[in-house]
């Protein structure tokens, strides 16, 4: 650890940590409208359906603050002199936007990279906005004030935002105001003494149910018309008027934890939003019935580069979890030698590393733009993102074929093991050369969660549809190609001076 710079450590209250007790305190403290099998839950914190991914995520704090981490996960902020977690930091250097890559592969580890919308995905988006205050600043210099200043007080705070921008699929052929009710999609309803009402529909809120403040805007294209929708607001989760309906709660199906080990603990939620007359203070809202900007909060700051910058960390890291899991399938059925296999592995281990290697390429070839912010490379990002929904199901494929029946042919549950008869049975025919029955079963758990249970089977949507439908992130890598290069050499190939007698 840095000694030198751990002396910055506030001890005031002002820039003070976030400890994983604090994380869960203020969950508590903060109640909220979440819906789940009827219920109305106002502290997650406790519900059975989300009680342990809180507590995940509340040990990411706890992580990110210990003091043997403090330099990984954290940085010194120039202008407080505090300590601010590297999902904030803006990158000023290529060294710097590593740091940020490793810092968001150490939290992704603590979850296997089972949970996508940990608290640095959106908020290395708020950095991207507050990296170019010039893109609100068009719309007025009151928006881009706000959106600096409401990214200082996450930042100072270690705050988490979840976030949801893309309208419900109601019906997609029709633009946002010609819905057939003008408040089915997220948008401005009236303006009120010291702000807005917001009102309508929105999907698609990753850990919503865990966060201090809801991000609504939208990242689908608006026509003229839909200024009512081209919004960009923040929203504390206890605001009266918001509701979140969580879809099924995975941890609350998994009967134990030695039969569903991820299912029970990284069940991150993914939830509709309602805002039902949501009121929201003029400081918190930095778009307004802008379309052109609500688009170039997008493209037009490093907001996506960065948020899907810490995606890709997670992507990696679990892509690398799976690999490790492969790997130890394979010891124990005694197949991890046998050539046909290893070509297999092979074959996964280079998806894997393509994804890293892609990874590390956007902060290589980073770019400073005019007003000297730096800007992950869109093409090396875009590409990986545009293959992500290809490469995951086939890297799934690959490890199914692997393990023929492995994950399939075990005990019921673990309770088979407390009956001695079944005991006795399961110890000597689920056992393997390398493993005894328990560890083998609790491995073969392990994978069946990854991949074929409930659990397993939302993951691999999510990874198809996290940043976007496929033919949008494609859409962005034709943006994001050098077309005029490759369209150079072809120029070139057709003016090649004459071939001597052909
Ligand atoms: C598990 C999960 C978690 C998510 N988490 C979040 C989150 O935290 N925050 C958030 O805001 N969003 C989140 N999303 C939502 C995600 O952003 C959307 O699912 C994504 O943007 C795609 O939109 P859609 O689901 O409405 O699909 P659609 O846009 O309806 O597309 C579905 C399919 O329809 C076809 N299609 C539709 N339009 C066209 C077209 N013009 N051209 C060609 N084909 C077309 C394509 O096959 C496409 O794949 C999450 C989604 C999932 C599945």
């Amino acid at each position: 650890m840095n000694v030198q710079a751990s002396q910055f450590i506030p001890t005031n209250g002002r820039g003070a940590f976030r400890s994983g007790a604090d994380f869960l305190a203020n969950l508590a403290s903060t109640p909220r409208s979440v819906f789940v099998d009827g219920e109305r839950v106002s502290d997650p914190s406790e519900h059975p359906a989300f009680r342990e991914a809180a507590r995940q995520i509340a040990g990411l704090y706890d992580f990110a603050f210990a003091p043997e981490n403090l330099d990984i996960m954290t940085y010194v902020e120039p202008e407080t002199g505090w300590r601010a977690l590297r999902c904030f930091q803006i990158p000023k250097t290529h060294a710097d936007l590593a740091a940020k890559r490793v810092a968001a592969e150490k939290w992704a580890e603590q979850t296997f990279g089972l949970m996508g919308r940990t608290p640095d995905h959106v908020a290395n988006f708020f950095t991207g906005y507050a990296a170019k205050p010039s893109v609100f600043a068009k719309s007025g210099p009151q928006y881009a004030e706000r959106v600096v200043n409401f990214y200082k007080h996450l930042r100072d705070n270690h705050l988490y935002v979840a976030y949801a921008i893309v309208p419900p699929q109601i019906d997609r052929s029709k633009s946002a105001s010609k819905q057939s009710e003008p408040d089915l999609y997220a948008g401005v309803v009236r303006e009120v003494d010291g702000g807005i009402i917001v009102k309508g529909g929105q999907q698609l809120a990753t850990g919503g149910v865990f966060a201090d403040y809801l991000h609504i805007s939208s990242i689908h294209p608006l026509q003229p018309g839909d200024e009512a929708y081209a919004i960009s607001v923040a929203i504390p989760m206890s605001a009266p008027g918001l509701k979140l309906y969580s879809r099924r709660a995975f941890a609350q199906q998994a009967t134990n934890a030695f039969d569903y080990p991820l299912s029970s603990r990284f069940d991150e939620t993914d939830s509709f939003v309602v805002l039902d007359d949501v009121f929201v203070p003029w400081e918190h809202v930095f778009i307004y019935r802008d379309i052109e900007l609500c688009r170039d909060q997008w493209w037009k700051t490093p907001s996506h580069t960065y948020g899907n910058h810490q995606a890709q960390a997670r992507f990696a890291t679990k892509l690398r979890f799976l690999l490790g899991m492969a790997k130890k399938m394979n010891e124990a059925t005694g197949n991890d030698s046998a050539p046909p296999v290893m070509v297999q592995m092979g074959e996964l281990a280079a998806l894997a590393s393509i994804v890293e290697g892609m990874h590390q390429a956007q902060e290589a070839l980073a770019t400073f733009d005019d007003e000297g912010v730096l800007w992950p490379s869109k093409s090396m990002l875009y590409a990986v993102m545009a293959l992500q929904g290809e490469i995951n199901p086939r890297m799934i494929d690959i490890v199914r074929e692997l393990t023929g029946a492995a994950m399939i042919s075990l005990p019921s549950s673990v309770k088979d093991f407390d009956n001695p008869e079944a005991a006795e049975d399961i110890a000597r025919f689920y056992r393997s050369s390398n493993m005894s029955a328990r560890d083998r079963v609790a491995l073969m758990r392990l994978a069946w969660d990854f991949i074929g249970t409930e659990f397993g089977n939302r993951h691999q949507q999510y990874e198809k549809f996290y940043g976007g439908a496929s033919f949008i992130v494609k859409m962005n890598m034709f943006r994001a190609y050098d077309f005029k290069r490759a369209g150079a050499l072809v120029d070139r190939a057709l003016t090649l001076p004459p071939v001597e007698g052909a």
